[in-house]
C-alpha cells in the first residue's frame, strides 16, 4: 500500500457507521490487509477503541476545513503517540519491495489505526493541511481528501454536489416566483 491507500483507509473509517461489531467487521472486510482479522473474534473493547479514534480522526478533517491547521497538526501528532507506527518492508502478490505500516502490537485496532493515522500524516506533509474536507451538505457529513488542482472541492461526491446544486436552483426559482407574485398583488 502507498500513502494514498493509507490515507483512504482513514477516510473510509471516518465515513463508516460503527455502531455494532458487525459494522466494524464490514469495515475491516473492505481492506485486503485486514480481511483475515475481520473473521477473527473482535471484541467490544476493540470497537470502543475504533469509535474513539474515528471521532479524533474526524476532528482532523474538521480543523482543516475550518482553517485551523495548527489544531489539525496537534491532533495528528497526538494520534501518532497513541497509535505508534512500525514500518516494515514487504512484498506480496508479485509486487516489488514496498513499505507497510503496522504497529508493534498484534491487535487489529492498533495495526489498522496506526496505518490510518500515518496515512493522514504523510498526506498532510505531502499535500498541505488544507486538503482535508468535510462535505458541505450538512445532511451528509462525509469527509474526503481534496485532490482537486485548485483545492476548491466542497462536497464528498458528485452525488452530494448535484443534490446541492438542484436544491439551490429550486430555492432561487421559488424566490423569483414569490417576487413575481408580490409584484402582481
Ligand atoms: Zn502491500
Ligand atoms: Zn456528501
Amino acid at each position: 500500500m502507498n500513502v494514498d491507500a493509507y490515507a483512504r483507509i482513514a477516510v473510509k473509517l471516518v465515513n463508516s457507521p460503527l455502531n455494532t461489531l458487525d459494522d466494524l467487521k464490514a469495515l475491516l472486510d473492505q481492506t485486503a490487509e485486514t480481511r483475515d482479522a475481520a473473521r477473527d473474534t473482535l471484541t467490544d473493547r476493540e470497537l470502543t477503541i475504533f469509535r474513539r479514534a474515528q471521532k479524533r480522526l474526524r476532528g482532523v478533517f474538521e480543523y482543516s476545513t475550518a482553517g485551523r491547521d495548527a489544531d489539525a497538526v496537534a491532533e495528528l501528532n497526538a494520534l501518532l503517540e497513541t497509535f505508534p507506527v512500525q514500518p516494515r518492508i514487504t512484498a506480496h502478490d508479485s509486487s516489488g519491495w514496498h513499505l507497510h505500516v503496522t504497529s508493534r502490537s498484534n491487535s487489529i485496532s492498533a495495526t489498522y489505526l496506526a496505518g490510518a493515522v500515518w496515512g493522514l500524516t504523510a498526506w498532510l506533509c505531502e499535500y498541505g493541511s488544507t486538503r482535508f474536507g468535510v462535505c458541505a451538505d450538512a445532511r451528509c457529513g462525509n469527509v474526503y481528501l481534496d485532490t482537486s488542482s485548485n483545492c476548491c472541492r466542497r462536497f464528498c461526491s458528485e452525488r452530494c454536489a448535484t443534490r446541492a446544486h438542484v436544491a439551490a436552483h429550486r430555492a432561487r426559482k421559488r424566490a423569483a416566483e414569490e417576487r413575481n407574485l408580490a409584484s402582481v398583488s
